[in-house]
């Protein structure tokens, strides 16, 4: 599975809609400090479920929403879209938060539930808390984890936690 394609629309800094294709290969997002590259991260993080808006470094969900500036009103909502393409051709996830109504998900237009999404990633083996995405200060944390902690990365990385998330779904009925 490969990200192809990213939409942002009222994330964070990136107010006005936005979309960036990625190509194959190595890619890298240069730019001054604070002109956004860490948010473009978190919105691929964020639409692939990430429910801790403290690992999106907000104190609430809805900080996600651009805030607005002295010169722009706040939004009312933010919307990221990732497309990605993989053995069946390509998927588009859309989520969406607004102001006091909370998250909303899309696969391929049809609305679907958080869970869905996560099982969706984590069959490709990736999602929110892939260690595929490491964010700024996180390579520490890796390095040092515990074993058990490790373990579950490999799992990750090896493709077999989509099935820890069916059994903790099947434990949950
Ligand atoms: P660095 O090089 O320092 O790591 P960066 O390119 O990673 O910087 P980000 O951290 O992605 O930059 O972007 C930070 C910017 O995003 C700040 O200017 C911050 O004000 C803005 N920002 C974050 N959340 C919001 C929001 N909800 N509304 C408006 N702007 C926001
Ligand atoms: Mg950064």
């Amino acid at each position: 599975m490969r990200i192809r394609r990213l939409r942002l629309a009222g994330f964070k800094s990136f107010v006005e809609p936005a979309e960036l294709r990625i190509e194959s290969g190595l890619t890298g997002v240069v730019g001054p400090n604070g002109c956004g590259k860490s948010n473009l991260l978190e919105a691929i993080r964020w639409a692939m479920g990430e429910g801790s808006p403290k690992s999106l470094r907000g104190g609430g969900m809805e900080d996600v929403i651009f805030a607005g500036t002295s010169a722009r009103p706040p939004r009312d909502f933010a919307e990221v879209t990732i497309v990605v393409d993989g053995e069946d051709g390509e998927t588009e996830v859309v989520r969406r938060i607004e102001r006091g109504a909370g998250s909303a998900y899309r696969i391929n237009g049809r609305d679907v539930r958080a869970r869905d999404v996560a099982l969706l990633f984590a069959d490709a083996a990736t999602g929110a808390h892939s260690p595929a995405l490491v964010s700024q200060n996180r390579i520490g944390a890796i390095i040092t984890a515990r074993p058990a902690e490790r373990r579950a990365m490999l799992e990750e990385a090896a493709g077999i936690a989509g099935l820890h998330v069916r059994r903790k779904e099947a434990e949950m009925r």
